[in-house]
């Protein structure tokens, strides 16, 4: 048996690359992007260039070869200085690629994943409805089997979908009712519907509060045919397939959450040391030092809450339960950490020109997105074996 805390040297050496590339090109240039609303075409080709979304897919699709874990190491790098560059990676790998690689036939893998792993191209998973997130089996979205032409008919409505209106977006994977069970319960499939197809509209980006630099849309689908080769694994499996790309979804999320968790600590070490009041720097006062000492405290233990759940993943062990710790865990931290990271940068902290408040602004959708802190608890009660 061997127990050892260090990353290997691969890993260290993509984390500390990754580090690099978010400290020198990401830092300067993300703020603008953010006040203006637009997406970072360069900076997300940049991490394309990388080998960043094909991190855990194997090299005969394009990808590193690498695993869940290295991804989730480039996304608390990226998150230590910017959540929407580190979310739109999360969604292209965990919810626009990852159901492909899982559940598609060998000829969707070689159509998509290549593209899908240089960063050439985006992809989106389309689950939530305008009157259903958490109660994601309540789909109202059908898709009908059109015999004679051999077409998916896909009608209904996504919203809140990241990454699905770039201009190099290329598919979302939408989850539609494609016919009832004896006990008259939905029988749901994913389905791919590439960008551009006729009946499938985007609407404009929503103002958000956070991840400003991100793409955010609502889908509609009016009469959308694809062809019936489009489903995605097995008709009426598409509820097991998204619980499944969920689980796996919060462990990303949970390193997302541990990165910003960890940038407000970088951030207020270096204002707490600079910053004079009263004769004095701040960081000199008990009162700030103790913030900080109990935001380190939270980002190192929300690192080791998603490392834990990576590792199963990987082994291949049960991991449901030590994803939703992570995920309920680091989402919460990363909220705490934001707002004591506000409050030692005062009025300053305030200001959208300090990444503080960027952290601030982003932060709360890690409590909500992939599952509601409502949801995790939910999920680690029936893990525990609690029925309601
Ligand atoms: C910026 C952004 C990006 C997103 N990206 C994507 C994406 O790419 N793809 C995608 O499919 N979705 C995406 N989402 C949607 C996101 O996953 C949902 O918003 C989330 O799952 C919550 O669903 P809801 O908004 O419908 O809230 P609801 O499910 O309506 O929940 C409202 C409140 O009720 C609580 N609640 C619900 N049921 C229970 C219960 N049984 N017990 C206790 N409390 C309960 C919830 O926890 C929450 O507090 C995104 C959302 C945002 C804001």
């Amino acid at each position: 048996m061997s127990i050892d805390h260090r990353l290997s040297d691969e890993h260290e050496h993509l984390r500390a690359t990754v580090a690099k590339f978010a400290r020198d090109v990401i830092a300067p240039k993300i703020g603008e992007f953010y006040e203006q609303g637009e997406f970072p075409y360069e900076i997300v080709r940049e991490m394309g260039r990388m080998g960043l979304f094909g991190l855990p897919f194997p090299e005969e699709y394009g990808g590193m070869g690498g695993d869940y874990f290295a991804l989730g190491l480039a996304l608390e790098e990226l998150a230590r200085v910017d959540s929407s560059v580190a979310i739109t990676l999360e969604a292209g790998v965990s919810l626009g690629a990852m159901p492909v690689f899982r559940f598609g036939t060998e000829e969707q893998k070689r159509t998509w994943l290549p593209k899908l792993c240089s960063g050439e191209m985006l992809g989106a998973f389309g689950l939530t409805e305008p009157e259903c997130g958490s109660d994601a089996g309540g789909t109202r979205t059908t898709a009908r089997l059109d015999e004679a032409s051999g077409e998916w008919v896909i009608n209904g409505t996504k919203c809140f979908i990241t990454n699905s209106g770039t201009d190099i977006t290329g598919l979302v994977t939408v989850t539609a009712v494609t016919g009832r069970k004896e006990d008259g319960k939905p029988r749901i499939s994913s389905i791919i519907v590439p960008s551009g197809t006729p009946g499938f509209t985007l609407s404009k980006k929503y103002s958000k509060v956070g991840w400003n630099a991100s793409d955010t849309r609502e889908l509609s689908f009016d009469d959308c045919r694809v062809p019936a080769a489009n489903l995605l694994g097995e008709e009426g499996r598409g509820y097991a397939q998204f619980l499944r790309i969920l689980d796996e979804g919060r462990v990303a999320i949970s390193a997302l959450a541990t990165g910003l968790a960890q940038g407000c600590v970088d951030e207020s070490l270096t204002y707490a040391q600079s910053r004079q009041a009263f004769g004095r720097p701040i960081g000199a006062n008990q009162a700030i030092q103790f913030k900080i000492a109990d935001m380190e405290m939270r980002a190192h233990t929300a690192r080791l809450a998603w490392r834990d759940a990576a590792a199963r993943l990987v082994h291949g062990e049960p991991f449901k339960k030590e994803a939703a710790l992570a995920k309920l865990y680091s989402s919460e931290v990363a909220v705490t950490n934001a707002r004591e990271a506000t409050q030692i940068h005062g009025g300053y902290g305030f200001m959208n020109e300090y990444p503080v408040a960027r952290m601030w602004r982003d932060s709360k959708i890690l409590e909500i997105g992939e599952g509601t802190s409502e949801v995790q608890r939910m999920l680690i009660a029936r893990e525990l074996g609690l029925v309601g």
